[in-house]
């Protein structure tokens, strides 16, 4: 028996000059092919929904020389701020929004618990290195 699978017409005939077992064994054959078919297409459909996923997220993603923001819709339409910082690494290679943390109290310095990536947002200022305190 070849591995190719038989068609329909071909297990039909198969059952009409009597060879039951040929065409019981290409039936179980197709059977498992069904089976191995039907998984690649869940498969399939979950990595289309995945993309179709990563493809609103990057509509809604703007990117603002420093870091990533999410940004969706408000009542009048208008384009508003509504998740992030998100780090520009980990999206732009892996595809993965990971949410930065804040460090240094607002001075807009951030890391990324992912790539451990540290990222000077565009508010960043400088402390000015002629600046001393005084110990008195
Ligand atoms: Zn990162």
């Amino acid at each position: 028996m070849s591995d190719r699978l038989a068609s329909y017409k071909e297990i039909a005939a198969m059952i009409e000059r009597g060879d039951r077992h040929e065409a019981k064994e290409h039936i179980l054959k197709l059977r498992e092919a069904w089976f191995e078919l039907r998984d690649e297409n869940q498969s399939l459909k979950q990595e289309i929904q995945n993309l179709q996923a990563k493809k609103d997220v990057a509509s809604s993603l703007k990117f603002d020389g420093s870091l990533y923001w999410l940004y969706e819709d408000d009542l009048a339409g208008d384009a508003v701020k509504s998740a992030g910082p998100f780090c520009q690494r980990c999206w732009d290679v892996d595809s993965n929004l990971v949410r930065l943390q804040g460090r240094s109290h607002g001075r807009d310095i951030w890391t990324c618990l992912g790539c451990e990536k540290v990222t000077y947002g565009q508010g960043y200022v400088p402390r000015d290195p002629n600046v001393r305190r005084t110990t008195r």
